[in-house]
């Protein structure tokens, strides 16, 4: 029986099209600007996001950390959603490389309170931190994939202008987010200074990130990926299907929202289980409490009938829906768990 990968879309393998664009890529050297595949995703990454320039990191990890290293100085703070994932899961990088400590905020559904924003900004005073950065994630990954209001982004960046503190997005799903709310991402960017999103999560890419901004940003945010030893040579190979993933990837995206739909509609139907978020995109949270089973050990009575998904708390279950998984495969998985769940009682 072949295996259903829930567990990310991060798992999804590149398409025929990418391959061939790998293949067939003109390639230089990237560290001396003469990548023209590069120089071509970066152009079309820019132009679609609205933003002047980009830049091609080999992860939304770097870009996020090279987006703060390039607004911050060492003993400044940055503002963030107390779940994000600059927060949670980068392994403490802004303080480790950027010598940033972290100002977090308990956010609803990811969503921050701009008048919390607006209270976490520091005053001038000389016991104080400077208020740096100011950081939102859209969709917002562990409060399953929610799309952060354009509304709630715009206030927060009125109130950052104001007091001069720019914002960045980390953006890995903002197409997610742009096709649930029918937003351009351009409508997105233009509330921010920076913006990350990911080619190798739901638009199938095998490797990176870009990185948008201003030129003058994009020229330092250079230099810090080159100091953190993320300056490619002949990168165009990994960048050519990057371009495929923009040019053909983004609409489609629309079918793994469904998917993931149908999926927490049928669970929620099945005696004793919940489905935790409100599902807006791709990413469904499963709670398992109420069947006296851990997180951990319902994933291992789905992985005995070859399904995956990944453990978001000790009764949370995860599941990303992405392009490797089809309707059947939906379908297949709610059998085998309304299955796995009878045979248990
Ligand atoms: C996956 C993800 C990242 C990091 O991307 P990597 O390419 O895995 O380093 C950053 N932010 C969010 C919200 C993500 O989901």
């Amino acid at each position: 029986m072949e295996l259903i990968d829930l567990r990310s879309d991060t798992v999804t393998q590149p398409t025929k099209d990418m391959r061939n664009a790998m293949y067939q890529a003109e390639v230089g050297d990237d560290v001396y600007e003469e990548d023209p595949t590069i120089l071509k995703l970066e152009k079309l990454a820019a132009d679609i996001i609205g933003k002047e320039a980009a830049l091609f990191v080999p992860s939304g990890t770097q870009g996020n950390q090279v987006a703060i290293l390039t607004h911050c100085k060492q003993g400044e703070e940055v503002i963030l959603e107390e779940h994000s994932h600059i927060f949670s899961y980068e392994g403490a990088t802004m303080s480790a490389f950027a010598g940033v400590q972290p100002h977090t905020i308990r956010g609803e559904r990811g969503v921050m309170d701009p008048e919390d924003v607006r209270a976490s900004i520091r005053d001038v005073d000389i016991h104080f931190p400077e208020t740096g950065l100011i950081c939102l994630e859209n969709t917002h990954n562990r409060a399953g994939g929610s799309v952060i209001p354009i509304d709630n982004m715009r206030h927060i960046y009125t109130i950052a202008q104001n007091e001069n503190v720019p914002v960045h997005l980390d953006g890995a799903r903002i197409f997610n987010a742009s096709i649930a709310s029918g937003i351009d991402v351009k409508t997105f960017a233009k509330y921010t200074d920076s913006i990350q999103f990911c080619l190798s999560k739901g638009l199938g890419a095998p490797v990176g990130s870009i990185i948008a901004s201003t030129y003058e940003f994009i020229e330092r945010a250079r230099k810090w990926r080159k100091r953190l030893g993320g300056g490619m040579r002949q990168a165009g190979i990994i960048a050519a299907p990057g371009i495929v993933a923009l040019e053909t990837m983004i609409d489609r995206l629309e079918e793994d929202h469904a998917h993931a739909n149908l999926l927490a509609k049928e669970l929620q139907n099945i005696k004793r289980l919940s489905v935790e978020n409100e599902v807006e995109t791709n990413i469904v949270l499963l709670n398992t409490k109420e069947l006296d089973l851990t997180a951990n050990e319902f994933l291992q009575m789905l992985k005995q009938h070859n399904v995956l998904a990944t453990s978001f708390g000790p009764f949370t279950v995860r599941f990303v829906t992405h392009y490797g998984v089809s309707r059947e495969d939906i379908i297949s998985t709610v059998k085998i768990i309304h299955d796995i769940l009878h045979f248990q009682v």
